[in-house]
């Protein structure tokens, strides 16, 4: 519309110009319109699912003058995974662990939603409103309508596995975004509350702030480390008298913590902790989740104020009701061009798959990993961006560059390994400088580089705020 006022407006005004400048114009005018006319004609519909590492890369990434863009998530934002563990106890505020999508609201078409089934033939997904609304069509208030598209990227990550055991998304908290996060920090504040009141005994006390974090992985340890320096540093202030009495343990399946790391920096990390104070189980399973305590094979029931739970990831239910398609009990597959793969292996040439819900048939096994799911991005938006302008996007395949691993340890301590990659590793804080300068660089609003920083300095000084309102 604006640009047709604008030339609307340019054309009674040509009439002042001197007569070479006027054909100059002329010319000018009339290839903007045709540009104008084409461009809107053969804008094609591209629709992405998912506004996270994949999603939300490729949102921002992709030509949004060349394409009629409608990106479909449940969330308004893109969560900073990294960051949350630290969003959690109040090392950052929950905006820096955060990018709105609405940002984008005047370039392309934003629906809060949940994208419930795909007809690749039809090329329509089935999207229900994420926000009851008392104008929704069914019970509980949603809506239900359809996108069409003309390409599409799947980027709707994946679900915390529970292995089915029982009262786990009941009782324990998961850490997969900002909300998580929340109700984590809440909980911690509550249960110290509670423990701070009056006619407790030590023991009850003890059971209200024992922490239980299930999952050795990176997330976990990364969680139970800023949890302890939370605990260290800041509750002995804010709760003199009962802090002593809290504790942290990591229950764990296998005999390692950070699967995936050097052996020699898992041990490192075992060493740290246990000079800490964090009890490590190695070789536990948890069999049940209660309100207040956990049951494990071992020890049988264990007192918990707060279960937080990260044992990896299960497929999401989008992709798990998606037919006509090949996929893992793990993934959606795709080619090397990260093409999905029809129900007879054969790659669907307007679909494309990324992240966490995504891998590649006979390819590597990649981690599932917001480094990966950010390179697949780059690579499908380079592509889209390539058809867009008539160019032939070149035939190679996604080649993931392997940058390292970074893990923090709490303390200022943290551990980088590249050795995967044929790079070295580090430990300590070398590797912690490293680590803030990664997620500093990583950012992706300069609101954030503000922010984020901000937070870190201004919780250095003074320590972490964790009123509750
Ligand atoms: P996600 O980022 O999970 O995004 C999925 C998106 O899809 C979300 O917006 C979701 O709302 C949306 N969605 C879900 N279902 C639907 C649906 N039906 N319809 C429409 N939209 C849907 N990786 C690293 O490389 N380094 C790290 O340090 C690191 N730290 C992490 C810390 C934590 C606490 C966590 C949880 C993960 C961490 N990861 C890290 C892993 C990384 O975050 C994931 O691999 C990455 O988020 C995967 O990106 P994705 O886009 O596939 O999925
Ligand atoms: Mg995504």
């Amino acid at each position: 519309m604006s640009i047709q006022a604008t030339l609307a407006g340019s054309s009674s005004t040509l009439h002042v110009l001197a007569p070479c400048c006027r054909r100059s114009a002329r010319i000018l005018l009339g290839r903007a319109r045709s540009f104008a006319t084409t461009n809107a004609l053969s804008k094609e519909k591209l629709a992405i699912l998912g506004s996270g590492w994949g999603g939300y890369r490729i949102l921002q990434g992709i030509d949004k003058k060349r394409y009629d863009v409608t990106l479909i998530s449940p969330v308004g934002h893109f969560n900073f995974t990294p960051l949350l563990a630290g969003a959690s106890v109040g090392t950052l505020e929950f905006r820096c662990a955060v990018e709105g999508v609405r940002k984008y609201a005047r370039q392309v078409t934003y629906h809060e939603a949940w994208a419930d089934s795909i007809d690749f033939q039809k090329r329509s997904i089935l999207c229900t409103t994420a926000t009851p609304s008392p104008f929704g069509q069914d019970e509980g208030g949603r809506q239900k309508f359809h996108v069409k598209f003309d390409k599409l990227v799947i980027g709707v990550g994946a679900y915390a596995n529970t292995f089915n055991t029982p009262g786990v998304k009941e009782h324990a908290t998961f850490l997969k975004d900002v909300g998580d996060a929340r109700r984590i920090r809440m909980r911690i504040i509550e249960r110290f509350e509670q423990a701070a009141s009056p006619n407790l005994s030590d023991t009850e006390r003890r059971a209200l702030l024992h922490f239980a974090i299930v999952g050795g992985g990176p997330t976990g340890i990364e969680f139970a480390a800023e949890l302890h320096d939370l605990l260290s540093t800041d509750m002995p202030r804010y709760y003199p008298r009962i802090h002593k009495l809290a504790s942290i343990s990591v229950y764990e399946v296998s005999q390692h913590i950070l699967g995936g790391f050097d052996e020699k920096l898992q041990e490192y990390a075992s060493r740290r902790f246990q000079r800490e104070g964090i009890t490590l189980k190695k070789g536990h399973h948890v069999e049940r989740v209660e309100e207040t305590k956990l049951v494990t094979k071992e020890e049988g029931e264990v007192p918990a104020g707060l279960v937080v739970w990260s044992t990896g990831l299960a497929l999401n239910p989008l992709i798990e009701s998606l037919e006509n398609v090949s996929k893992t009990k793990k993934a959606l597959l795709t080619d090397g061009t990260l093409h999905v793969l029809d129900a007879q292996g054969k790659p669907m040439p307007d679909v494309w798959a990324i992240g966490d819900c995504a891998m590649v048939n006979d390819g590597p096994t990649l981690p599932a990993t917001a480094q990966v799911a950010s390179q697949k991005a780059d690579f499908v938006t380079d592509v889209l961006n390539k058809l867009a302008k008539g160019r032939t996007p070149p035939d190679q395949e996604f080649k993931w560059k392997n940058k390292g691993s970074l893990a923090y340890l709490g303390d200022w301590k943290a551990l980088y390994d590249r050795t995967a990659g044929g790079g070295g590793s580090a430990s300590g804080t070398a590797a912690f400088i490293l680590w803030r300068s990664a997620y500093y660089s990583l950012q992706l609003s300069w609101r954030n580089r503000i922010t984020v920083p901000m937070y870190w300095f201004i919780n250095f000084c003074f320590g972490r705020d964790i009123t509750r309102f």
